[in-house]
């Protein structure tokens, strides 16, 4: 496809049908709200395949994917060496029940790399990752608050509902019915880049929190980077006032560099939780950290927690593909230069359009928020134009390209992205930016 054809070739005339079947029957006609495009507008997409960078819906046409499954499918849809390890591992099962080998490869792959994980626990969604982490703590510090910044979500369990970014600032969701004023109580919000909020609600709850809970790169708001001392000045308040701190690295883990972000930010963890990238696109996740704090989880420790399918072997297979596929010299390198390119292609296009905005970006992650103001913070993220992004995702969208149906969310680049691919962006940009500014009178 040439960068500058317009428009998506088929109707789609098919996707409309089943988005009106899967209506009647899922709530939403999805099974996550942001599926929905409430916050965007136009009609959900219905996939019926992805191959690389590319899918495809159900009317046939093609898309670029920006979205990659919130960032799970770093090494494309249907990666060759992953769909062989899953196929072959259909064969011999797909769940016992019981400990396999695998649990055994995937977890010192992943504490290879992330040494300060000395013991880890796999359980199946980002959410449960969380929230056994935060149980964990609760557990060993015999504390019952938690202190989690505005923006940044860490999964839909009841204690991480307020404030919580992403899906929920999409749906204009502040605070959850359902869950109880009681546990809503107990989490303490505070704003992203502000210790001296943080040394606030420490003073005024004096030994009662249990954990600082935190996305090292917030990307739940859109993206966020720490500002210098951020995470380092969490690191000692939490260790001054006895509390643990757990970093939420379902998406940064494995994003940036083979591993965890932290080294790189200069701090360690008492608890980290991980998820997309390590399940290779099936469901994995896992908390861990040092040995001392994970024996308190049962069997060893009474902190309870389990799963049915955790550790599933399906899932662990793909992850150990994944991984072992991220370890290529090179590979994070390049995807962090082509993402630089989109960046600075759509800042000047930007620029060229007069369109007021900020784009935050860090290696392949990135968001470009329609306000004048930098974005430091949720306050900051909620000041953007969403009705403007909204606009910008459906002309993108017409061009074939696939943003995320929200303002609070991040791009993500693939390892199979390409510098074709990139520059088909950009011109898709550029006709959407030019057409947006036209409507606006932006520019005369
Ligand atoms: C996606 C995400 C979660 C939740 O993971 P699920 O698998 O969707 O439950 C938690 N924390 C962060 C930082 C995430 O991005």
């Amino acid at each position: 496809m040439s960068a500058t054809e317009p428009r998506l070739k088929r109707e789609r005339k098919c996707s409309r049908e089943i988005f009106e079947r899967a209506e009647k029957i899922l709530v939403g006609g999805v099974n996550s709200p942001v599926r929905a495009f409430r916050s965007v507008g136009g009609e959900p997409l219905i996939i019926q395949r992805g191959s690389g960078a590319h899918l495809y819906d159900a009317d046939g046409n093609e898309l670029l994917d920006y979205v990659c499954s919130w960032g799970a499918m770093i090494l494309g849809h249907a990666n060759p060496a992953i769909s062989a390890a899953i196929a072959d591992q259909a064969q011999n099962g797909t769940s016992f029940g019981v400990t396999t080998e695998l649990e055994v490869e995937l977890a010192t792959l992943i504490t290879q790399a992330i040494p300060f994980i000395e013991k880890i626990r796999f359980v199946s969604s980002g959410t449960e990752a969380t929230m056994s982490a935060v149980r964990l703590a609760r557990g060993v510090t015999k504390r019952d608050f938690i202190v989690k910044f505005e923006g940044c979500y860490h999964g839909h369990a009841d204690s991480f509902l307020s404030q919580a970014g992403s899906g929920l600032a999409t749906m204009g969701i502040a605070e959850c019915p359902g869950v109880p004023q009681a546990l809503a109580a107990l989490t303490l919000n505070v704003p992203y880049n502000d210790l001296p909020s943080v040394e606030r609600v420490f003073a005024e709850n004096k030994d009662k929190i249990a954990a600082v809970i935190v996305e090292p790169i917030a990307a739940n708001m859109g993206v966020v980077s720490p500002s210098m001392d951020f995470l380092k000045g969490l690191r000692q308040i939490s260790q001054h006032n006895g509390a643990l701190l757990i970093v939420d690295e379902v998406i940064t883990g494995f994003r940036l560099r083979y591993g965890s972000v932290q080294d790189m930010l200069g701090i360690v963890a008492d608890l980290t939780t991980l998820g997309k990238i390590i399940g290779g696109g099936v469901p994995v996740a896992a908390y861990g950290g040092r040995a001392e704090l994970m024996n308190h989880v049962a069997p060893l420790g009474p902190v309870y927690q389990a799963g049915t399918l955790a550790g599933n072997p399906l899932a662990m297979r793909a992850g150990i593909a994944a991984l072992k596929q991220l370890t290529k010299p090179g590979l994070y390198d390049e995807m962090a230069q082509l993402a630089q390119r989109l960046v600075l292609g759509l800042r000047s296009e930007l620029e060229e359009a007069g369109i007021p905005a900020q784009i935050n970006a860090i290696g392949s992650l990135s968001t470009v928020f329609f306000t004048a103001e930098p974005v430091r913070n949720y306050g900051d993220a909620k000041r953007s134009d969403t009705k403007r992004y909204a606009r910008f995702f459906r002309e993108m969208l017409d061009r074939g390209i696939f943003l995320a149906p929200s303002q609070f969310e991040a791009v993500f680049v693939s390892a199979v992205h390409t510098s074709a691919d990139i520059a088909r962006t950009l011109a898709a940009a550029r006709e959407s930016l030019q057409a947006i500014a036209a409507d606006s009178g932006v520019k005369s």
